[in-house]
């Protein structure tokens, strides 16, 4: 069984992290999109609010899973069982940043295999950190978020 861990923070879930997972199911046996929580870093949306939309938006498809995890990516990838990590370029800068976290995955674990889906064109300006900030000063935020995707507090 081909089984792939899309890993990342997913706060929140965008237009352009569904058609990668969406791209990536019609590949594997298998996907789990995996929320790494770092206890460095600030969240928006709590981690259950997060896993909740990625449930919802992937209800339609029952290979695809949502889990949680702390410490190295590429640890949790080998509990799982996974051969392949999943990522989403966008740009040059995702590319210069992702090359370097796969080649030290692969020399961590040269077993699992780092695949890179390049986004489609009109989802590559989409990313969770401006549809934050869409989301903080009252914009619309539904534009670039998968439907499960509303904030009804
Ligand atoms: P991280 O905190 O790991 O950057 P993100 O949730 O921002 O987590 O992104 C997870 C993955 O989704 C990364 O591989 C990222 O490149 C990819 N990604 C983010 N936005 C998009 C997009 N608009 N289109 C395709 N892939 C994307």
């Amino acid at each position: 069984m081909k089984t792939a861990l899309f890993p990342g923070s997913f706060d929140p879930l965008t237009l352009g992290h569904d058609d990668i997972v969406r791209r990536a199911a019609t590949l594997f046996d298998r996907v789990v999109v995996g929320i790494g929580v770092n206890a460095d870093k600030k969240y928006m949306f709590s981690l259950e609010q997060r896993m909740e939309w990625v449930r919802q938006a992937f209800a339609d498809l029952p290979h695809v899973e949502v889990a949680s995890y702390e410490g190295l990516t590429i640890d949790y990838a080998r509990s799982l069982g996974a051969q392949y990590l999943v990522r989403g370029l966008r740009n040059p800068a995702d590319f210069e940043f992702e090359k370097a976290i796969a080649q030290t995955n692969r020399e961590l674990e040269p077993h699992i295999e780092t695949v890179f889906f390049q986004t489609r064109a009109r989802y590559a300006f989409v990313a969770s950190s401006h549809v934050r900030e869409v989301i903080r000063y009252g914009g619309d935020y539904t534009l670039f978020v998968p439907s499960a995707v509303r904030i009804t507090s």
